[in-house]
């Protein structure tokens, strides 16, 4: 029974889906660890480290793999030299690969997505949302702060005072709480906004201030958020505008589940911010919070630089792959079957009766399971 651990193919994705430190849970559970040479790199983990750990390392690491584990999902090619029956567990966007499902599918691959595993309590510990999340909200305060040519603390001196930043952080669930925390440890003074009436009593239990614009919650299924109406959205900009136009640094982490990033902030709104002043926005690759934001660069909006996520918890892909590599390997340790005296092995058998097992399998044995994604390439 052996698991492949791919070298990923995404321009820029510096994760890796297993790390050295984690090799041990997989062998101990019966699972042979095969890694693709140099499939760490990007973390800072080389071959020897693997080989140190109880892997092998082979460039023909996905033969025979009765599971294929990385980051992003395999490329087509890859996909298409799998035999029938192969599993893989990897993210999976399905709306923007639907392409890539159909082969799945088509190949007979048991594909598993690390995005649908299911928000409840007992999966808490393989959410990979979350923890990417966590990555990315830290880095985008890191980054803030960065970019800002000031201080983010008071800094009372002889020579004089300096007053704290400004910050206002939009978008208040996972990553936003994470930036905000950041932002509070390095001394700025925070503001936030989201939609979730639950969201108001976070940002206070972080030390910053819930902005109150008294308009209706929107509360969706599994404590997230709704869309907004166009007239709500209108009426929210025009009340945030004010504390965008006092911000030093805004930063913007707000997502509606399978919809389009909203749009939280006109590029008007931002011409309204200070000299020097700046704009992170972690929603760019998804359509952006902020308008005329570009994922991977920095535009220049009035006197406002803005910065556009791109695969944000790769750029600090040591702790994000750690965190990602434990959530893949409780997952694979849900789907293993352990192994007894005798001739009894351990196995990779998914229950398919577990919730966990069957609300992230995209596809299995020919056929697409998510039912969205089976409408969607109907
Ligand atoms: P997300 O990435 O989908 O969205 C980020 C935030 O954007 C959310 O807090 C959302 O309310 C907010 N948002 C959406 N539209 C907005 C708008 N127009 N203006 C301002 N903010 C807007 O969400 P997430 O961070 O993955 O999770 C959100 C919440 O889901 C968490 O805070 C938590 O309550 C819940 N959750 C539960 C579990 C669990 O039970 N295992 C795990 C993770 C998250």
């Amino acid at each position: 029974m052996k698991i492949a651990v791919a070298r990923e193919t995404r321009e820029g994705e510096a994760r890796v889906a297993l790390v050295p430190e984690l090799v041990s849970k997989l062998t101990t559970l019966g699972w042979r660890v095969a890694v693709q040479p140099g499939a760490g790199a990007g973390a800072l983990h080389d071959d020897e480290e693997y080989v140190a750990a109880g892997a092998e390392v082979s460039e023909d690491a996905l033969a025979d793999a009765a599971l294929v584990v990385s980051v992003g999902p395999l490329d087509v090619g890859t996909v298409r030299s799998l035999p029938a029956g192969t599993a893989t567990v990897s993210f999976l966007p399905t709306g923007q690969n639907l392409d890539l499902v159909a082969d799945l599918r088509d190949c007979g691959i048991t594909s598993f997505a690390m995005e649908l595993v299911p928000r409840i309590s007992r999966a808490q510990s393989m959410d990979a949302l979350s923890s990417q999340a966590l990555v990315a909200g830290y880095r985008c305060a890191i980054v803030a702060a960065g970019m800002l040519r000031s201080f983010f603390p008071l800094n009372m001196t002889a020579a004089g005072t300096v007053p704290p930043a400004q910050v206002v952080v939009l978008g208040a669930g996972v990553a936003g709480l994470q930036a905000i925390a950041t932002a509070k440890r390095l001394g700025a003074v925070v503001k936030a906004y989201d939609v979730r009436a639950a969201a108001a009593e976070e940002i206070r239990s972080m030390g910053a201030v819930s902005i109150d614009l008294e308009l209706e919650t929107l509360e969706g299924a599994g404590g997230y958020a709704r869309e907004m109406t166009e007239e709500r959205a209108a009426r929210q900009r025009e009340l945030l505008t004010p504390y965008i136009a006092a911000a030093d640094a805004l930063i913007t982490t707000a997502a509606v589940p399978g919809r389009q990033a909203p749009m939280l902030v006109t590029a008007a709104m931002v011409e309204q911010m200070g000299p020097g002043s700046v704009v992170v926005d972690l929603a760019a690759e998804s359509g952006g919070n902020v308008e005329g934001s570009v994922a991977g660069e920095i535009v220049r909006v009035g006197h406002a630089q803005v910065w556009g996520g791109l695969n944000v918890p790769a750029q600090m892909p040591g702790p994000a792959s750690r965190l990602y590599a434990q959530n893949v390997v409780n997952l694979v340790t849900l789907m293993t079957r352990a192994g007894g005296d005798g001739d009894d092995e351990a196995a990779f058998a998914p229950d398919f009766d577990d919730e966990i097992v069957a609300g992230s399998c995209v596809t299995h044995g020919g056929e697409v399971r998510h039912e969205p994604t089976r409408q969607a390439l109907e």
